[in-house]
Order: C-alpha cells, then structure tokens, then sequence
C-alpha cells in the first residue's frame, strides 16, 4: 500500500513516520514552499502527545528544540495566585513548549531523515481515488490519500462537499515573543490571568525570553488584517490600567508579534471514503484554551497507522481507526470550547493527560 499524505504540519509528518514505522510507504506533500520558518505562533505539547511521538521514536528531536513546562498557575485581575497544577503525574514525562516553526522543521527534518520523500510548494487542489492533483499542474498517485491539511482542509470538502464549515471561536488569539529580562517572567511555569476583558498568559525560556498569548473575545471578521504593531497595541490597550504583568509584557515586545481569529471544528460528520481519510486538524480542530489540538492531531497519526498496520483493507482500517478516535476529539474539542467560553476550568485533565499508546498492541476490526 502506499499513502500520499497532504500536508506537512504535525500530523501530516508524523503519519508518515508513523506509517514507515508500520511497513506503509507514505510521501508528504506540503503546500508552504518552506519548511515552515515564518510559522508564528507557539504551543505546548502535552503528555499524551509527547507519549504519542514516543511510540514511534519521535520525541527526541521534539524535546531537543523545546523547554519543559512543569505547571501552571491562575491569577485573579488583581493579581492574586488562586490556583497552582503542577503537570508532573506520577512519571510521566511532561509538557514540552516551542515555537510552532521549530516544531515543524523539527517534525519534518526527522521525516526526511527517516527517509520521507517530502514535497514543499504542493498546494492540493483536487484528488481522485488516491491521486493528489497539486496547483503547479504535478500530481502524486497512492493506493489512499490522507488529508492532513489542517483547520481549513480540502480533503474534508472532497469527501464530503456538505461538511459544516469552521465555526468561529469569539475570539482573537494574540502571541509575541520579548527577549526583555525586566518584565516578570514565569520560568518553566504558564501563568495564567484571567482580567476583566481577556485573558492573558505567559512562560518564559531558560534564556529568558518571555512567551506570552492573549486571547480576546471579539467577533469573526473584526480585526483581519491588521500589522504586528496594530495586533500589540490592540492586546495592549485590553489589559492597560489592570494591575497585572500583562501590559508591560506586551509593550517590551518588538515586532514579533502574531494574531488571528481562531476558529474550531465540533464534529465532522464523514472522516473518510473508501480512499481518503483525514487527520488532526482537518477532522477536529478545538479552541486554542486547551492547549490539546496538537497532541491530539500526534495521537490519530499514530492510531491511524496502526489500524492501516493490522487490518486487512483502508476502508476497515479507517472504520476502527474513526471507532478508536471520535469521541475523545469531540469530548476534547466541546471541553475545549467550554473553557474559551468561560463556562467551565475543565480541572479534571486525566482523562486527556494519561492517554497511551501501545505501539506494538494489535488493532482489531470492531
Ligand atoms: C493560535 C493557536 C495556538 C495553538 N496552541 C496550541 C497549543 O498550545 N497546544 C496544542 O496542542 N495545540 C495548539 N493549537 C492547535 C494546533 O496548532 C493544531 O491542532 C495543530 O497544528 C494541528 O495539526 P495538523 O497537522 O492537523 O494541522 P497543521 O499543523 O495546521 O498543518 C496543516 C498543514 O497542511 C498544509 N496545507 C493546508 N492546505 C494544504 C493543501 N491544500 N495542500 C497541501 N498542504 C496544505 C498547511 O500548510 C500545514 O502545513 C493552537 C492553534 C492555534 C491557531
């Protein structure tokens, strides 16, 4: 069998490694024409998704370009600590924070050297029963086609033209970077804040340099295309005048500083056809108030090839594989939403948190 993967963000890489791992030939084929350098955001990678790159041997290159985050810590608006978590559960190897470039680069350099064939500049405008057909008029041939291309996929449209759209968050994220020692820092820690319009947190790097998001309940549309410098005065002036850390954190922040509308995908309602089938982000997206969309777009990659491993045909392999997958991405993304929304703290993280994958287990039918 042979699987063409579209897209080569996380889980589109780490399907392949993982369907290598599994006897599966698989290329990636990515439409960003670069290995992902001006990707700006930041994220955590939790324990289940740390335990999902370690099923298949991918967690060193993840960890080498990361710093580990061991708890975090709420604080009221007037700047009170309500709440301390610490991540560490009984052993298991803890949350991990870096740049989603690195994460990309790091992802993809490890698929290549595991002797990935990856293609860059291959934007999927159209398939047919396994064949991917790319902009630039090239086309890739497989035996199935796995749609790892993200929160506004076209693989999802090509198998079902009538899925429902992304649904809007009612909220702006804003992320920057400041290499400035002097603001308070919050090492190996997130702290949390939790003001009177938005909400705020931030850890800080070994080396010092402070990573910080705001997210900003605002309505779809309101702020698109706005500058760096537009998005930091935008997130300055929503915590200005609170007696938090937040605003002379973003005002020590150069231009490095990134924003957008975030959006999430609730339910899907067809994950796959005879031929094609879709991963991470483009069958579930959750809020970013999880901080789980990641780690579980690393646990269907590996899921999804051990299915592909075992069973005997795509089409049963990708039944057992949406039987084993569904309703914990639904759970996630709906508790996800809960907390963007302020309904809930969502304490009890277990269930998410102590996922694992048994590489060698055997995948059976129903
Ligand atoms: C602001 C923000 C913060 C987040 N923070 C966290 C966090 O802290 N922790 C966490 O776990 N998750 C976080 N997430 C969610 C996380 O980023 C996603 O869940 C994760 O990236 C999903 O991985 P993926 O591989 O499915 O999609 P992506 O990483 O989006 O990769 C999809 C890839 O497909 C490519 N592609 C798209 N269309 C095509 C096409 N037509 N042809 C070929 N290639 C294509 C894209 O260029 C991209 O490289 C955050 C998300 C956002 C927006």
């Amino acid at each position: 069998m042979k699987a063409v993967i579209i897209g080569g963000g996380i889980s589109g890489t780490v399907t392949a490694m993982a369907l290598k791992r599994a006897g599966i030939e698989a290329s990636v084929h990515e439409a960003h024409p670069t290995g992902g350098e001006d990707a700006g955001a930041f994220l955590t990678i939790m324990h289940n998704g740390m335990d999902a790159l370690r099923a298949i041997g991918a967690d060193g290159p993840v960890v080498e370009n990361s710093f580990a985050a061991d708890g975090l810590e709420l604080v009221t608006p007037d700047g009170r600590t309500v709440e301390r978590r610490s991540f560490d559960l009984d052993g298991l190897a803890g949350p991990r924070t870096l740049t989603r470039a690195s994460l990309y680069l790091a992802l993809q350099e490890e698929a290549i050297s595991r002797g990935i064939t990856f293609e860059r500049g291959k934007r999927l405008v159209s398939a047919t029963s396994g064949t991917a057909l790319f902009e630039d008029g090239t086309s890739a041939e497989g035996d199935i086609l796995i749609g790892a291309d993200g929160l506004h996929s076209i693989v999802r449209n090509l198998i079902d033209p009538s899925c429902p759209p992304p649904r809007s968050t009612g909220l702006d994220v804003v992320y920057g970077y400041t290499t400035d020692t002097s603001v308070p820092q919050a090492p190996s820690l997130y702290r949390m804040v939790q003001s009177l319009h938005a909400f705020f947190g931030y850890t800080s790097t070994p080396d010092g340099t402070t990573y910080w998001f705001a997210r900003l309940p605002t309505a779809e549309g309101v702020r698109s295309g706005l500058s760096a410098e537009e998005w930091r005065s935008t997130a300055f002036a929503a915590f200005d005048g609170e007696p938090l850390p937040a605003a002379e954190i973003i005002h020590s922040t150069g231009d490095e500083v990134f924003g957008g509308h975030s959006y999430d995908v609730p339910s899907t309602p067809v994950w796959s056809d005879s031929t094609m089938v879709l991963v991470g982000d483009a069958a579930h997206a959750a809020s970013p108030a999880a901080g789980q969309g990641a780690s579980m777009a690393l646990e269907d990659s590996v899921v999804l090839a051990q299915c592909l491993r075992d069973l005997p045909d795509a089409p049963t392999a990708f039944a057992a594989y949406e039987r084993l997958r569904r309703a914990r991405v639904e759970k996630l993304v709906a508790s996800s939403a809960a907390v963007s929304s302020g309904t809930t703290s969502d304490r009890d993280r277990n269930w998410l948190y102590r996922h694992h994958i048994e590489w060698d287990a055997k995948i059976s039918a129903s």
